[in-house]
């Protein structure tokens, strides 16, 4: 899914993608059905392409409290210019400083990879702390068992854990 400048005018030119093959990797979080991609491209100058998209998907993360895997909906606007640099040899030129306000990519061919795209949106809108739900109660320390699903006994006096012996065992 790679769309070339050429592609595109200063007319305002709309792609929707139902299903983007978007590669992430497993230990980061799983996606839960297709991702849907949809933006509005233009050319601003010969070298610059303005996007303006939204992402949608869900992915699965798992809880950093419980451990358990839970559905987390996204629904990400992004808006960015694509520039491309060539430099002397047809290198990529050092970045210039980015327009105020407008995230910049840099690019060495004048070709915008819709796949990385939504890749990279999918990362930025990872919630920095990961809960199944605001007031998950996690995992008992004493027994591992998932305090949201069944409330353990051993909850009123920890020091009957056989765990919590192992702990009393690593202070001495
Ligand atoms: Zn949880
Ligand atoms: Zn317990």
């Amino acid at each position: 899914m790679k769309i070339p400048f050429t592609a595109l005018s200063s007319a305002r030119v709309r792609y929707t993608f139902d299903d983007v093959p978007v590669p992430v990797r497993k230990e980061d979080f799983k996606l839960q059905g297709s991702v849907k991609f949809s933006c509005v491209l233009q050319k601003k100058s010969e070298s610059g392409i303005a996007m303006q998209g939204v992402v949608q998907a869900t992915l699965l993360l798992c809880c950093d409290r419980c451990l358990t895997a839970y559905p987390y909906k996204v629904h990400s606007d992004m808006r960015l210019i694509y520039e491309v640099h060539y430099g002397e040899h047809g290198q990529v030129k050092d970045a210039d400083l980015p327009v105020q306000g407008l995230n910049v990519v840099e690019l060495s061919e004048p070709v915008i990879d819709i796949e990385e795209a939504v890749r990279q949106q999918l990362y930025i809108a990872l919630p920095i702390q990961r809960l199944c739900m605001q007031n998950c109660r996690g995992l008992c320390p004493g027994c591992g068992s998932n305090l949201n699903n069944n409330p353990c006994s051993c909850k009123e006096d920890p020091q009957d854990s056989p765990f919590a012996v192992l702990g009393t065992l690593k202070k001495n």
